[in-house]
């Protein structure tokens, strides 16, 4: 078999139909390339479905981060907990406004932040702790009421790295089912709807909140720092003309910003896509519980990781559990065989604190959950246009590869 005339499975992948090409088509005829009326239309949309006042659309995951940490005002002197098991943007966007990170350990089957981790990661910022970053690794939602209450008693910011999340569903405490995003238990999420995620928009990313003083920050951050609110300008000689009119050119900057705005052709395509969302997430569910079945002889060598009883997965990601001495293989090994058979899989993700700029400026930390979680992790192909056969053949392909090692 020649590897390369295979068509690869990917491990995900986008979901575009004609509808959403004539969206973006339309922007491009018509006045509004950058900042127009889709971007607005894509915010309301967003905050309505994740339950929250306020969205904020941005250029992508990392810079909603990015948005978040500069809007609650952390920086230098700062140290804000990350959980190592994440994509490097996490701990990146601490670092981006001079704030250090304390590195959290992770449940070593479902990947996320739990108390115990938390704890420690407090005791390691030595009482410097401003922010808590939890991850919703997969899809499945932190424990947010107890992040909640640890956050409250020790005076913590709570930001949500939801980008694995749009879609989810939580219900802690005396919740009902809440969407992931509304912050209820929060005082912003971040979501990225980069291809590979549940709702594309090319880049992209959106921040929610329910604080008007929030969402005015995280607009000013997002564009350079400028404020056009007459209310807000401080140089009245340069802002205002005679009879006390606000000039129409002015605009004030008061800490700097970034161009961290998203243009209109892709809010465009985030709108269309959002439209679709619970289309995707019902065939990504389907998909989660054919694997789950097809994989169960496999077990114990391959299993899925655990459902959280307390909150329902937005399925970005369908990951299973190997144990690779059992299955007389490596993972190397494993990827590449199941590439040679057309499947594509991947390794979420690398715990952030083995990162040598990371090691380099913390030291070696012990987080032996979120290692042992990345020894065995992987990412099997997950996304709305996959054939309920893809399924049988990665999981026929998985068997056969670790029979063929044994
Ligand atoms: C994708 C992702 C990000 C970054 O989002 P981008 O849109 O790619 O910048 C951050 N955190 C996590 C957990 C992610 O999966």
């Amino acid at each position: 078999m020649n590897a390369a005339t295979v068509p690869v499975l990917p491990y995900g992948r986008q979901c575009i139909d004609d509808e959403d090409i004539t969206a973006v088509a339309e922007v491009l005829r018509g006045d509004w390339l950058t900042t127009g009326p889709k971007v607005a239309a894509f915010e309301e949309a967003f905050a309505a479905r994740a339950g929250a006042r306020f969205a904020v659309a941005c250029s992508s995951g990392t810079a909603g981060l990015h948005l978040a940490m500069l809007a609650r005002g952390l920086g230098e002197g700062d140290v804000v907990i990350v959980p190592s098991m994440t994509f490097l943007a996490t701990a990146n966007a601490v670092r981006y406004v001079g704030a250090e990170v304390a590195f959290a350990d992770v449940d070593a089957d479902t990947g996320l932040l739990d108390e115990p981790s938390l704890a420690a990661a407090l005791t390691r910022a030595g009482g410097k702790a401003k922010a808590v970053v939890p991850v919703h690794m997969n899809g499945q939602s932190v424990d947010m009421a107890m992040v909640a209450e640890v956050a409250r008693d020790h005076g913590l910011a709570v930001i949500e790295d939801a980008c694995h999340a749009i879609g989810a569903v939580a219900r802690f405490g005396d919740d009902r089912d809440v969407p992931v995003g509304a912050c209820r238990h929060s005082d912003m999420a971040v979501f990225s709807l980069h291809p590979v995620k549940l709702v594309a928009m090319g880049e992209g990313g959106v921040v929610t909140t329910n604080h008007q003083d929030l969402y005015e920050r995280l607009k000013r951050f997002r564009n350079h720092g400028m404020e056009r609110d007459p209310v807000r300008l401080e140089n009245k000689a340069l802002g205002f003309d005679d009879r006390g009119t606000v000039n129409p050119w002015y605009y004030e900057m008061g800490e700097p910003g970034f161009n961290y705005r998203a243009s209109d052709i892709n809010c465009a395509l985030g709108l269309s896509q959002l439209g679709k969302l619970d289309r995707f997430l019902a065939r990504r569910r389907e998909l989660a519980a054919l694997y789950d079945k097809a994989l169960a002889p496999l077990a114990p060598v391959v299993r899925p990781i655990p459902r959280m009883v307390d909150s329902e997965s937005g399925w970005h990601l369908y990951v299973v559990l190997i144990d690779f001495k059992a299955a007389g293989m490596d993972r190397a090994a494993l990827m590449s065989d199941l590439r040679e058979r057309g499947i594509g899989t991947q390794v979420h993700y690398i715990p952030v604190h083995h990162q040598p700029y990371y090691k380099q400026r913390y030291g070696e930390i012990l987080l032996p959950g979120a290692d042992k979680y990345y020894a065995r992790c992987l990412s099997l192909p997950l996304f709305p246009a996959m054939a309920d056969d893809d399924v049988d053949r990665v999981v026929e392909s998985l068997g056969r590869a670790i029979k063929g090692a044994r």
